[in-house]
């Protein structure tokens, strides 16, 4: 049997909620094998995501885990100043860690882990890519970083640099789109985690240096020379019409 891809999606209630994850289910439909660990930034789970999930037609896990105030984005606020979903992807590594430990059989341990935020876009080819996973394979993560991608470089097989517009040195100067990372791994270190509190830039690398060395990633994606997931941002919908129909008692609250 193929190994399941466990994908990891922070999302939190905005007004593009809906079409986000309504594109993102359909995109994962056509991936075989499959498992959406879906980890709401809420207090509670929202009837929203419950219903989007229970139609879905996927095999997922619904979580939810609110992110602390004094670490939450305020409005106005850079989108820079500070790590987004954070605590949604580890809740999404606890849970998996707990389930595979309760798991019976051998088989268990099978299995890739990817995070994929709601807003991106995915080829259905880089889950097949990963599929292979050992440790942690990377790739290229188009239009990010100020640029048209960022890429691991690879020689001889193996990632000797990247190709990134911002401070290279940093241990794992990538995307969290760009990589993968076993399941087998991540029980093995049952530390591994990803901290809010790291520098701007550094969230993939406080959660990568545990686990690899640069020269063990596994480069994917034809040597990573393709893109094959893009960091797309979606606009924020101006509401300046449907705020005076509310005004008048004329809104709709869907
Ligand atoms: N996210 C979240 N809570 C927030 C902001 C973002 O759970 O307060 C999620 C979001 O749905 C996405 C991921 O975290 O899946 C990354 O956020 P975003 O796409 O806004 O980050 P960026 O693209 O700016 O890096
Ligand atoms: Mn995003």
């Amino acid at each position: 049997a193929k190994p399941t891809i466990f994908v990891i999606t922070p999302t939190y209630a905005r007004l593009v909620q809906k079409a986000e994850l309504t594109r993102l289910s359909q995109t994962f439909l056509h991936v075989p094998q499959l498992h959406w660990i879906v980890v709401e930034d809420s207090p509670h789970k929202t009837p929203l995501v419950t219903d989007l999930l229970v139609k879905s037609g996927l095999t997922y896990t619904h979580l939810h885990m609110p992110t602390a105030k004094d670490r939450k984005l305020q409005e106005g606020d850079p989108s820079w100043l500070k790590p987004r979903g954070v605590e949604q992807r580890n809740e999404g590594l606890r849970w998996l860690r707990e389930d595979r430990r309760a798991q019976p059989g051998g088989d268990n341990q099978q299995g890739v882990i990817y995070f994929a935020d709601d807003d991106n876009t995915y080829s259905l080819q880089i889950f097949e890519e990963m599929r292979s996973t050992q440790r942690v394979s990377v790739w290229p993560v188009g239009l990010v970083g100020g640029m048209k991608y960022e890429r691991p470089v690879v020689e001889g097989g193996k990632v000797v640099r990247f190709h990134t517009g911002w401070r290279p040195s940093r241990p794992f100067p990538m995307d969290m789109a760009g990589f993968a990372v076993s399941l087998k791994l991540v029980l093995a270190n049952p530390e591994a985690c990803f901290d809010g509190e790291a520098p701007m830039g550094f969230l993939e690398s406080s959660f990568l240096q545990g686990l690899v060395t640069m020269d063990e990633l596994e480069p994917k994606a034809d040597n990573c020379s393709k893109v094959l997931v893009w960091h797309t941002r979606t606009e924020k919908p101006k509401m300046k019409r449907e705020e005076a129909l509310q005004a008048q008692g004329l809104g709709s609250d869907r």
